[in-house]
């Protein structure tokens, strides 16, 4: 199923771009060219636009039963199932992902088409009680063009939770994967053609984000942004999208608190919490990259921590038993690096890792050590921005309020966990973190089905969820008259 090079998809069609560019795409575990891929130019968006317009007003998708649209949906899951080892290869090599890293995704993003084809069929509205003589009924309608951005930290899954909600509405759309990342995304494209979505419903630009994300963002063919990336981007988003008055849904950065309270499991605790940053090489929005850790226990939970850091595998991410798998590109593992020295600078002091990794398996691609950071203060830099790689700061705590208090005190507020055995504790302190998501004594973030999203600046919006369809269906509600009287409000 790889290729050596990819072409756009517009209407249906594998097309290159107006200009007949390409670019690179690189496999990150050892540096090299992976395929290239056609470079879409501003013409190239406007035809997407066009065909996912043309599509939404005039084609068969948004005008079919839900049960058919589930039918389709299902089919895509089915056909994923069947490419299942192709696919997760694929995602392997383009982003440097372990495999079982890549398994858990693609398999989710397998059961999100399924949980959206479920609700394709039981999608619309309800009748609203209105005073006698009139009759009152919601229609859920599709949004219309959706202009779906995604990153390149978990390539096919983003694409599966931006397509199968927007599919399931009845919506029309134009994707644009990470230039970083973009064979998947491609992939799943031709497969949802080949479950029997209609051509132009589904249409992939690939290139660079700069250069075609704001057009898609003003264009005025488009009427809702689903955007995932960083928050800068997505504030840019927001503000070009307000031309036009676009929906939008921004899922965007975090700095997760994950807090060890001296009551919990401890063994369960440091794997949940090892897990919480170093799984997906720290490339998770929603990685737990703040660890606050109790007083009372701190020495004996940080014993422990950094001797089970010590055996995370790093390396191909191929081989059985790596842990760690490469970071997405070279220009990561700088920002990686400059943070830790940040971190440094800052008085600092580096536990674990804090360089890249040696020998001769690390002398190709871009890699980067597990790294633990000791001797942090929540308001220093490397504890309020986001790194997005393998880098978790430490910070002791004395008490609940003050560790309430330290996990709010961010610009962001996506992920958060919490590990204690004291059910009442667990629960105050869900209700106290302004965050979308808070993980009790568990290091996973959501199934399909539970919402996924960020507080404050990390974004609006829920996805993975049936509340998901809300954010692609506008709501038009119908008001008749029934009266057997006619209605002469003027008395006239
Ligand atoms: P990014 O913002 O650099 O890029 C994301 C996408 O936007 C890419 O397709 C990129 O080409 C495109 N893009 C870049 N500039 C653009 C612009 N000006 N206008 C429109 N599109 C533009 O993010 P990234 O580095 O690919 O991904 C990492 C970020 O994504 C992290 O901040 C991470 O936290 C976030 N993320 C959030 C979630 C979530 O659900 N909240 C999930 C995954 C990743």
């Amino acid at each position: 199923m790889l290729k050596e090079s990819y072409q756009l998809l517009i209407n249906g069609k594998h097309v290159d771009a107006s200009s007949g560019e390409f670019f690179e795409t690189y496999n990150p575990a050892t540096g090299e060219v992976l395929a290239k891929v056609a470079k879409a130019t501003r013409e190239d968006v406007d035809q997407a636009v066009a065909a996912a317009r043309a599509a939404f007003e005039g084609g068969k998708w948004p005008r079919m039963t839900g049960a058919k649209r589930a039918r389709i949906l299902n089919n895509i899951a089915e056909l994923m199932r069947k490419n299942f080892d192709e696919l997760v290869r694929i995602e392997v090599l383009n982003s440097g992902k372990t495999v079982s890293a890549a398994k858990g995704q693609i398999g989710q993003a397998i059961e999100d088409f399924e949980l959206y084809a479920a609700a394709a069929i039981t999608l619309g509205g309800e009748t609203k009680p209105v005073p006698n003589g009139f009759f009152n009924y919601t229609v859920k309608e599709p949004v219309g063009v959706c202009g779906q951005i995604i990153p390149w930290n978990y390539p096919l899954m983003m694409a599966a939770w931006k397509i199968a909600p927007a599919l399931a509405a009845g919506c029309t759309v134009v994707l644009k994967p990470a230039s970083l990342t973009p064979i998947t995304a491609l992939i799943l494209a031709d497969l949802c053609h080949k479950a029997g979505v209609p051509e132009g419903v589904i249409n992939v630009v690939t290139g660079s984000g700069s250069e075609i994300g704001p057009y898609i963002t003003e264009h005025p063919g488009i009427d809702k942004v689903a955007f995932t990336g960083e928050t800068e981007t997505g504030k840019d988003i927001m503000a070009r999208a307000a031309k036009t008055v676009k929906r939008v849904t921004l899922e965007l950065g975090g700095k997760s608190p994950n807090i060890v309270f001296d009551d919990c499991d401890i063994e369960a605790a440091v794997d949940g919490s090892l897990y919480g940053i170093f799984y997906n090489t720290g490339q998770s929005c929603e990685a737990r990259s703040r660890l606050f850790v109790h007083e009372k226990i701190y020495d004996e939970f940080m014993s422990r921590f950094l001797e089970k850091a010590a055996r995370l595998r790093v390396g191909d991410p191929f081989a059985e038993g790596v842990h760690v798998g490469a970071v997405i590109s070279e220009g990561q593992v700088k920002v990686i690096d400059s943070y830790v020295r940040l971190a440094v600078e800052e008085g600092a002091e580096i536990l674990y890792g804090g360089k890249r990794p040696e020998g001769p398996e690390f002398e190709r691609g871009f890699w980067y050590m597990p790294t633990i950071i000791g001797n942090v203060r929540n308001d220093m830099r490397v504890a309020q921005e986001e790194i997005f790689g393998p880098v978790v700061v430490v910070m002791k705590f004395r008490d609940e309020d003050e560790v309430i208090r330290l996990a709010n005190d961010t610009i962001y507020g996506l992920g958060s966990a919490v590990w204690t055995k004291d059910h009442a504790k667990a629960h105050r302190v869900a209700a106290a973190i302004r965050a979308g998501i808070v993980m009790v004594n568990c290091p996973i973030s959501a199934f399909p089905g539970t919402p996924f999203g960020g507080y404050k600046q990390s974004g609006f919006g829920r996805e993975l969820a049936l509340e998901t369809l809300d954010l692609y269906t506008e709501t038009k509600s119908v008001l008749s008259y029934i009266g057997s009287r006619p209605l002469n409000l003027f008395g006239i």
